[in-house]
């Protein structure tokens, strides 16, 4: 059997403003480090041999049927609007159609483009295998998210401060890669025509069943307000949540200085670029229903009636933080083992998170031990604090039934620790690719306890921790 994609493209076939044609650029000695062979067949790819994938997930060989193209968008990066952005670093080969389902295929890392400004088009090795590991970890952990099929070095160096590193390219998969930004490109234009077609493009590709531009905009803000409390549930922060990184799909995606918590505390930032932590953990809900503000501003060009679409588009946007909220709970009580809803609820997970907070609780280890009855009240600097909460939120447990397989299916007893995750990338870097592919086993079941792993459940001890994380560019 012959490596094959079944493409079927049709982005490519949008108006050529939609984007630049152009090919990957060649490296010099592609290597195949991973090949997601389960995403393959879930995408009706036949995998071929090692050098020929290689070749084709590097770029040095455009598959049959791709039509490369680098992606024109716009964007807010950190609250400033940037009119021109676009895939600088990244080729869109064209879109898998398996299963009934459409998926983008996209290279990462493979070359300049039109849209490159001042980078070179490439990535590193670390971001690369970062992407690859949080995003599938991600998807195990049952979050909608863009996944990792494929990742190879390049054979050639990457410049960064750090000085030469090995050059890497990482394949995306993505349900689109239309964003907020996307919108924000021809609502900047005035460009009322490609708007529409952008429209008409979106609510075939992902909401069939929307009627017109409020309808789009609320299907999109429900998507986003559940992902964005999943986030929150599993303590992520995405880092760089800019209009042109959120998706109309409601997927994660723009996997750049983004972390997994360690211990718990509400404002925790890691992006070296976040100076001002706009986009710190518990801001990721607010940041959110200003990105969809954003959204509903590009929109209005295609209401017949600007008034009436201000005015409805306000109110959902207005309704947003209630449903966030209301998404969080639901998570939040199943991550404390409640089914059923009292009034008292929000309080006690509110309390709880302060003592964790007060107590540098690690995040993930705190909710996974109340699952499986071990000593949560370890996790805590004063271990008196969680016996207080524990005496009520016992009492408040006697009102369900099976509340461990609750939390069991909630808490997750793995996560993507930074210093695992940095530990792996230094390894990677010196050829060892073991604990990348032992991060991404583990990482695959979060859910069970798996006592070889261990190791990868345990807090960094404090010459491990990660401060700061950085983006790919
Ligand atoms: P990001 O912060 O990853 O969302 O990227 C923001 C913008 O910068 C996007 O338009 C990227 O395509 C572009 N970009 C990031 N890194 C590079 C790079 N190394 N070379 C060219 N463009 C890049
Ligand atoms: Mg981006």
């Amino acid at each position: 059997m012959t490596f094959s994609i079944p493409f079927d493209n049709s982005y490519a076939r949008m108006p050529a403003r939609f984007y630049t044609r152009i090919d990957p650029k060649p490296v010099a000695a592609p290597r195949l480090i991973r090949f997601n062979r389960a995403l393959a067949a879930d995408l009706g790819i036949t995998p071929g041999d090692d050098d020929e994938m290689a070749r084709a997930f590097s770029g040095n060989a455009v598959p049959e049927g791709a039509e490369p193209l680098a992606q024109a968008y716009a964007g807010h990066q950190f609250g400033g609007f940037s009119p021109q952005l676009g895939d600088g670093r990244a080729n869109l080969l064209g879109e898998a159609v398996a299963n009934g389902k459409r998926f983008d295929i996209q290279l990462k890392g493979s070359g300049p483009t039109p849209y490159s400004r001042m980078g070179d088009g490439r990535a590193w090795l670390g971001p690369v295998l970062r992407e690859y590991v949080l995003s599938e970890a991600m998807h195990a952990l049952g979050i909608p998210t863009s996944r990792a099929l494929a990742a190879v070095t390049t054979g050639e160096p990457v410049w960064r401060e750090q000085g030469a590193l090995p050059g890497a390219v990482l394949t995306r998969v993505a349900a689109s890669h239309i964003r907020v930004g996307t919108f924000q490109f021809f609502a900047a234009r005035r460009d009322v025509e490609g708007l529409k077609a952008l429209y008409d493009y979106t609510v075939a590709r992902h909401y069939p069943d929307a009627s017109d531009a409020a309808d789009l905009l609320q299907a999109v803000v429900e998507r986003q307000a559940r992902l964005v409390a999943q986030w929150m549930a599993v303590g992520f922060i995405h880092g760089v949540m800019n209009t042109d990184n959120t998706t109309l799909s409601g997927e994660t995606i723009d996997y750049g200085p983004c972390a997994f918590m360690d211990s718990y505390h509400p404002d925790t930032v890691y992006s070296s670029i976040d100076a001002h932590g706009r986009y710190a953990y518990s801001s990721q809900p607010d940041v959110i229903v200003w990105n969809m503000a954003q959204l509903a501003t590009a929109l209005v060009p295609l209401m017949p009636d600007a008034e009436v679409a201000v005015e409805r588009f306000t109110r959902i946007v207005h309704a947003m933080p209630a449903l966030i909220r209301e998404e969080w709970l639901t998570l939040f009580r199943r991550k404390i083992g409640l089914g059923t809803a009292q009034d008292g609820d929000e309080a006690l997970i509110g309390d709880l998170l302060t003592r964790m907070a007060e107590n540098r609780a690690d995040f993930t280890n705190t909710f996974r031990a109340l699952a499986t009855g071990g000593p949560a009240r370890d996790q805590f600097l004063n271990p008196a604090a969680f016996d207080e909460w524990e005496t009520a939120w016992r009492t408040r447990l006697k009102a369900e039934e099976d509340p461990q397989a609750r939390m069991r299916a909630a808490n997750p007893a793995f996560i993507p620790r930074n210093h695992r995750v940095e530990q792996m990338i230094a390894a990677a870097v010196e050829g060892d690719f073991a604990p990348f592919n032992r991060l991404l086993e583990v990482l695959s079941n979060p859910y069970d306890d798996q006592p070889d792993a261990a190791d990868l459940a345990r807090p960094p001890a404090p010459s491990e921790v990660v401060k700061q994380t950085f983006c790919g560019t």
